[in-house]
C-alpha cells in the first residue's frame, strides 16, 4: 500500500492551477463565454499547512510527528477551564475565560476539546469564531431553552427495543455501541445519553458491554427486514481494533444485513488518528475489505461543520482512506454563527469534495438543551440551500434535514405540510416511519418577531399556536 510518509506536508494538490494561456500552434484561440476566474475564488483549496499549532503558547515547541500522534492528542485534549487557561495563556482574554467557565458552569454536556481544534480557533475574535461556538459555550451569548424542549427529542430510547439500540425505520437500526467521544459538541442530539454526568444531567449508561452488544447483536438477527445499520455512539473512535472487528465480523455474518456505516466525528476534529494509529485504521480496512468481497458497503460516515476544521492534515487522512477505497460520507448541523451562510456552506461543500469526502446530509439543529443560541429557522435553512444546489455535483450536495421531533424521522426539510415563520412551527408527516402522525418543529424564538416571542411566554398561547399549527397541516396533508 503506497501511503505518504507522515511527516512530509506536500501539498501539492492544493494550489490552485493557472489556466494554460498558451495556444497550441494552428489553433485558433478559444473565445470564452464565462469571465475568467479570479484565484482567490477558489480559496477552499488552500488547506491549513505548516506547523500553525505552535501559535498556541504550550504548544510554541509541539514538532509536526508530536502533534500528528492520536496519542498525543487524547492526552492533551482540554476538559476543564483550568487546562484551557493553562494552554492559551495569555492568548485569551480574562473576560472571555470568565465567560467560559460561566458557560461550563450552564453547560448539560460534559467539555472534551481536541488539541487539533482548539489549535484551529482565532484566538483574537474567539466570539466569533466558529470552532469554539460549537465546543467552548460562553454564559454571555446562552439563550433560554425553547418551551417545547425535551431530553431526547427524537425519541431515540422509545424506539429501543434493547437498550442503545433503535429501530425506527422499517429497513435500518441505529446500534449505540458505547457513550464516550473524543470531543463534546455544545450541539449533540444525544446528550442523553453521550458524555459524562455534568452538573444538570444524569445521563443514561451506555457502556460498551459485552452484554449489551450480544442483546443488539440478538435483536438485529430476529429482524430479517433491517438490511442498514448505523454504528455509532458516541463514536466509533473510541472503539478498540479488536472491537471493531468483532462488530464488523458480526454484522457481515448475517444474510440479511447488506450495508453498515461507522459513524465517527473523529476525521473532524482528529484526523491524525488515521495517520498514525495504524491498528484502528487497519481493523476499519479489514472489515471493509471482508465486505466488498461479500459484496456489502462498509463505509464511514463523518461530521464536519465549518471549512476551517479541514486543514492539510485533513487532507492527509482522507487521501489514506480513499487508497484504501474507504467511502466517507459527511453530516453537518446547521449552526447559527457558524455554518448558516450560504457561502460558509457552499466553501464547506467545495472543500470536503476536494479531500474526496461525500456531503450527505444537513441537520436543521435539534431542540436540545443549552443550544438556543446555536439554532437557526427551517427559513434560513431553505435560503442557504438554494444556493448550495448547483454550486457542484449533485451527489456532492447534501440533502437538508429536520429530524422531526417525537420520533418521526428525518424528512427533507421543504417537505412540510405546514410551516408558519410568525409563530416559527413547522409540521411534517413521515408515512413511512409513523402513518398519519404529525410531527412539529420551532424555529428558536430570537429568530421571531417580539409579538410572536411574547406569545411563547404564555402557556395557553403556546398551546393554541400548537394546536392552530397541526390543524392547518392535518387540513393540508392527504
Ligand atoms: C439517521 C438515522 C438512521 C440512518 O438514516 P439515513 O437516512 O439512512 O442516514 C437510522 N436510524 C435512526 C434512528 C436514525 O436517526
Ligand atoms: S462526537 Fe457526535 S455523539 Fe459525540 S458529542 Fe459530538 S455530536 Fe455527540
Amino acid at each position: 500500500m503506497a501511503t505518504e510518509p507522515i511527516s512530509t506536508s506536500s501539498n501539492a494538490q492544493s494550489t490552485p492551477q493557472k489556466p494554460l494561456a498558451i495556444v497550441p500552434a494552428g489553433l485558433e484561440p478559444i473565445v470564452h463565454l464565462k469571465a475568467a476566474v479570479d484565484p482567490a475564488s477558489l480559496a477552499w483549496r488552500q488547506l491549513k499547512d505548516g506547523p500553525w499549532w505552535q501559535a498556541i503558547p504550550a504548544w510554541k515547541d509541539v514538532d509536526e510527528a508530536t502533534f500528528l500522534s492520536h496519542i498525543w492528542q487524547e492526552k492533551n485534549a482540554i476538559t476543564n477551564v483550568e487546562k484551557l487557561v493553562a494552554t492559551v495563556r495569555d492568548l485569551a482574554a480574562p473576560e472571555f475565560i470568565k465567560d467560559v467557565e460561566g458557560g461550563f458552569g450552564a453547560a448539560p454536556m460534559a467539555v472534551r476539546i481536541s488539541p487539533y481544534l482548539l489549535a484551529l480557533i482565532d484566538w483574537h475574535k474567539p466570539y466569533e469564531d466558529p470552532i469554539r461556538r460549537q465546543f467552548l459555550p460562553v454564559k454571555s451569548q446562552l439563550e433560554p431553552d425553547h418551551p417545547m424542549l425535551t431530553l431526547d427529542s427524537l425519541h431515540e430510547q422509545s424506539d429501543a427495543p434493547v437498550p442503545g439500540l433503535t429501530h425506527r425505520y422499517p429497513d435500518k437500526a441505529l446500534f449505540l455501541v458505547l457513550d464516550t467521544c473524543p470531543v463534546y459538541c455544545r450541539f449533540c442530539t444525544r446528550s442523553y445519553a453521550v458524555g459524562l454526568d455534568t452538573d444538570l444531567v444524569e445521563k443514561v449508561s451506555l457502556k460498551a458491554t459485552d452484554e449489551r452488544w450480544d442483546r443488539a447483536i440478538q435483536y438485529l438477527s430476529e429482524r430479517p427486514e433491517i438490511e442498514d445499520v448505523v454504528i455509532s455512539g458516541g463514536d466509533t473512535y473510541r472503539l478498540r481494533a479488536d472491537q471493531i472487528r468483532a462488530i464488523g465480523d458480526k454484522l457481515l455474518a448475517m444474510p440479511h444485513i447488506r450495508r453498515f456505516r461507522f459513524a465517527t466525528k473523529g476525521i473532524a476534529i482528529q484526523p491524525m488518528k488515521i495517520l498514525t494509529d495504524a491498528p484502528w485504521l487497519d481493523a476499519i480496512t479489514e472489515i471493509v475489505d471482508k465486505g466488498r468481497k461479500i459484496h456489502k458497503e462498509v463505509v464511514i460516515h463523518t461530521h464536519f461543520n465549518h471549512p476551517n476544521e479541514i486543514t492539510d492534515i485533513t487532507r492527509r487522512a482522507c487521501n489514506m482512506l480513499f487508497e484504501r477505497g474507504i467511502t466517507v460520507r459527511n453530516q453537518s448541523v446547521f449552526q447559527r454563527g457558524v455554518n448558516d451562510s450560504a457561502e460558509t456552506m457552499v466553501r464547506l461543500v467545495k472543500k470536503l469534495s476536494w479531500v474526496n469526502v461525500h456531503p450527505y446530509y444537513v441537520y436543521i439543529h435539534d431542540l436540545v438543551k443549552g443550544t438556543e443560541d446555536l439554532r437557526t429557522s427551517v427559513a434560513t435553512g431553505i435560503q442557504v440551500e438554494k444556493r448550495v444546489r448547483g454550486s457542484t455535483a449533485g451527489f456532492n450536495t447534501p440533502m437538508f434535514v429536520v429530524d422531526a421531533p417525537g420520533g418521526g424521522g428525518k424528512r427533507d426539510m421543504h417537505s412540510y405540510e405546514h410551516y408558519d415563520t410568525e409563530t416559527g412551527i413547522s409540521v411534517y408527516t413521515a408515512p413511512s416511519v409513523r402513518k398519519d402522525e404529525f410531527f412539529a418543529t420551532f424555529d428558536p424564538i430570537s429568530s421571531l418577531s417580539s409579538s410572536a416571542q411574547a406569545d411563547w411566554q404564555v402557556p395557553a398561547r403556546r398551546t393554541q399556536m400548537v394546536d392552530d399549527a397541526l390543524a392547518a397541516a392535518k387540513a393540508k396533508a392527504i
